[in-house]
């Protein structure tokens, strides 16, 4: 084992870190489908990093496109000036987005384009002569970054609790997920597309007229891969129509092919308002993110009331060149691999192998859509240790990387997987399942 003796200064997210010191795992290099660590072992991508190098790593496209940009024009200042990349890369994306999203805003980060996707919704209402809409609503279990709005919308208790109010003015609507585990569905569980009125009741006890937008991810992942069941998403829309309430779909995970479309408003043929993007967007390589807006938005901001127009926003490096050329490179990939129907392709086969684990022991549910799956293990009853993490770090040792999150496993490999490397990928896994205590 390789272990550095310089990690002291080195601050990992969360409290990983404690355990991260303890037992250092680093990759020195990638290539594909693979990662390579530090005392050379190949391990196998099985969440395309964390869930965003759909086109696997350091492809030849991407590395091309961003050396070229950082020789020839490496910055432009995002507040005054374009630059062609940027044009580029903004009408290239808008082919690829539904009907009617034809505008888009750079970020730099899942958390940065939810940011501004609520706060363009806020904004949006106001220049409409709607300022009385300021309400945002989640759900429980989504996840929307670490930022203050997107922690506030989101409903994950653990995230929230030291921060204390948080936004105010935020609510959130129940969760399918009760319903839906153990329900070893493949694909879309069939029942419990109802829990969607609870956004009708959310909306209604704070009177419709003061809430602004309902974001969700059309699949949650980090909570655990919770998958909305049939008809759940067009039953959101619905109620959003009929309360002049804005849909915001979060599609940081599920964007750029991760359900055998572009996005996942195509696979479940629901079109919201606003969708925030990131990861997938240049293939995880550098950091960008962008939300994509209906033109309704876009023109209110360009054609409103002046005085109603008091809306800034924007980051240092939205749009920034180099970003822009790894985006651009990502989609030539994407486009001439046929990266973003490729989980279409697979989702069968992916989900033979997804399902080939229930009857292993302390398996209480697996699921699948696209290329993603979960496996759900049994707590450990009064103990804080997960199975979970004891299968990632058996998993690693036996050449695979997955991801946890408490008794969930998660896997999303990058779009380029072959069926062989599915199979491997089972196998590695089933292997590590069997030796669990
Ligand atoms: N929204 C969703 C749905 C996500 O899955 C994530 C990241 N996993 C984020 C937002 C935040 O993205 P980032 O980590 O790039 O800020």
């Amino acid at each position: 084992r390789v272990v550095p003796n310089n990690l002291e200064a080195f601050w990992m997210p969360f409290t990983a870190n404690r355990q991260f010191k303890a037992n250092p795992r680093l990759f020195v290099s990638a290539k594909d489908m693979h990662y390579r660590t530090a005392d050379g072992r190949e391990v196998l991508d099985g969440t395309a990093g964390l869930w965003c190098c759909n086109a696997g790593h350091s492809r030849p496209r991407i590395v091309e496109a961003i050396q070229n940009q950082v020789a020839e024009l490496d910055y432009a200042p995002a507040f005054q000036m374009g630059h062609p990349k940027a044009f580029e890369l903004s009408s290239r994306l808008i082919q690829l987005t539904p009907k009617g999203i034809d505008h888009v805003f750079y970020t730099n980060s899942g958390s940065e384009s939810v940011e501004t996707a609520l706060k363009m919704a806020i904004a949006y209402h106001r220049v409409k002569g709607e300022g009385s809409r300021f309400r945002l609503i989640g759900r429980e279990r989504g996840y929307h970054g670490v930022n203050f709005g997107g922690v506030s919308v989101g409903g994950i208790v653990g995230n929230r609790k030291m921060f204390g109010t948080l936004l105010t003015g935020v609510d959130h609507i129940r969760h399918t997920h009760d319903l839906t585990r153990n329900a070893f569905s493949r694909g879309q569980p069939e029942y419990g597309a109802e829990f969607a009125e609870d956004l009708e009741r959310v909306i209604q006890l704070h009177d419709a007229s003061t809430v602004a937008a309902v974001i969700v991810e059309p699949v949650a992942g980090s909570t655990g891969v919770l998958i909305p069941p049939k008809g759940y998403l067009e039953r959101i829309r619905a109620i959003c129509d009929k309360y002049g309430v804005l849909l915001i779909f979060d599609e940081v995970i599920t964007g750029f092919g991760r359900l055998g479309q572009p996005f996942a408003a195509d696979y479940f043929g629901v079109t919201p308002d606003l969708m925030t993007t990131a990861k997938g967007i240049t293939s995880g390589v550098i950091p960008m993110g962008a939300v994509f807006v209906k033109k309704e938005i876009h023109d209110a901001f360009m054609n409103g009331p002046e005085h109603l127009i008091e809306f800034f926003h924007g980051y240092t490096y939205s749009a920034n060149p180099v970003a822009c050329a790894a985006a651009l490179g990502t989609l030539d990939t994407y486009q001439e691999e046929g990266l973003l129907t490729r989980a279409a392709e697979l989702a069968d086969h992916w989900a033979d192998g997804v399902h080939s684990l229930k009857d292993l022991p302390h398996v209480i549910d697996t699921r699948n859509l696209g290329l993603i799956g979960a496996i759900e293990l049994e707590p450990i009853a009064g103990q804080p240790t997960k199975r979970a993490f004891t299968a990632f770090l058996d998993a690693y040792e036996k050449g695979l990387l997955i991801r946890t999150t408490g008794d969930i496993i998660a896997l999303s490999p990058p779009l380029i997987i072959t069926k062989a490397q599915i199979d491997q990928l089972f196998d590695t896994l089933r292997g590590v399942l069997k030796a669990l205590d």
